[in-house]
């Protein structure tokens, strides 16, 4: 991509490397000025943090820009088309575009603003903000975090047997631990990421399982099942 030394004035300058802002850049290109795109992370930073294998809701001619089609496998396109389809776009365009450079304030009037950024100062006759809302997502605050989810889960497979039978754990505990395992190793080919840590987390939980289980049943399952049991004739 085209890459002007900072100071060189443009006559358009967009904030935020997103389908919009794209579109606007081209557009003033088009109209025989000049522009530059300022973006903060990656070109459609936005979509790079939606999740994997989603399907957009509009079909593909609404999501194109430039002219350029946005050829699908399916009748609406996927995240993983969109973000090829926009990449692809800025590069065919050749367009200027910065990457890695958070916009930190805009100052100045119509025909000479200065825009300021985490690498410099750009100078532009006009501003565009297509800073969008989408990166910043509304996570939800499942209290505890990823990872206290995988034991618990593992604690849970493995509890069971633990408590109430535990002849079963010979097989129950490796089978969970061979499961931990698979998981990690095939969600690479599923657009996630595999995680060591995921795997231990799965471990520690089928042990804390096991010996709660096993605690459980020692202290209260064992004396109430002799307390019940019948005297021998
Ligand atoms: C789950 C989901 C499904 C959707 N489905 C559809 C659909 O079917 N059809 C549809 O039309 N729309 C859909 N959308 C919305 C669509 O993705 C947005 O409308 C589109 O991304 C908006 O483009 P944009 O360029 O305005 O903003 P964004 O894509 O959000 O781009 C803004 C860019 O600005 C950058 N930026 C922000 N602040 C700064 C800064 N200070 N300095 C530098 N860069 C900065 C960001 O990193 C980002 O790359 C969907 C959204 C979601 C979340």
């Amino acid at each position: 991509m085209k890459s002007l030394p900072p100071a060189s004035p443009v006559d358009l300058l967009v904030v935020g490397g997103g389908p919009i802002g794209i579109a606007c850049a081209l557009a003033a290109r088009n109209a025989g000025l000049s522009a530059r795109i300022v973006e903060k992370g990656a070109i459609v930073n936005s979509m790079v943090g939606y999740p994997s294998q989603m399907e957009f809701f509009s079909t593909p001619e609404l999501l194109e820009i430039g002219g350029h089609p946005l050829a699908t496998r399916r009748y609406k396109p996927l995240r993983e088309e969109a973000i090829d389809y926009y990449r692809g776009v800025a590069q065919r365009e050749n367009l200027d575009i910065r990457l890695g450079e958070r916009v930190l304030a805009v100052t100045g009037n119509a025909g000479a603003f200065s825009v300021e950024t985490t690498r410099g100062v750009h100078e532009a006759r006009a501003v565009v903000l297509a800073i969008g809302f989408f990166d910043q997502p509304n996570k939800l605050d499942v209290p505890g975090g990823d990872k206290t989810h995988h034991l618990i889960a593992f604690a849970a497979l493995t509890f069971p047997s633990a408590a109430l039978y535990r002849r079963a754990l010979i097989w129950v505990l490796p089978a969970a631990l061979i499961y931990g395992i698979a998981i990690e190793l095939i969600q690479p080919y599923v657009g996630r990421h595999g995680e060591r840590v995921d795997f231990y987390a799965d471990a520690i939980g089928a042990l804390i399982g096991v010996a709660l289980g096993v605690l459980l049943n020692v202290i209260l399952i064992q004396p109430l099942a002799k307390k019940h049991q019948r005297p021998r004739a």
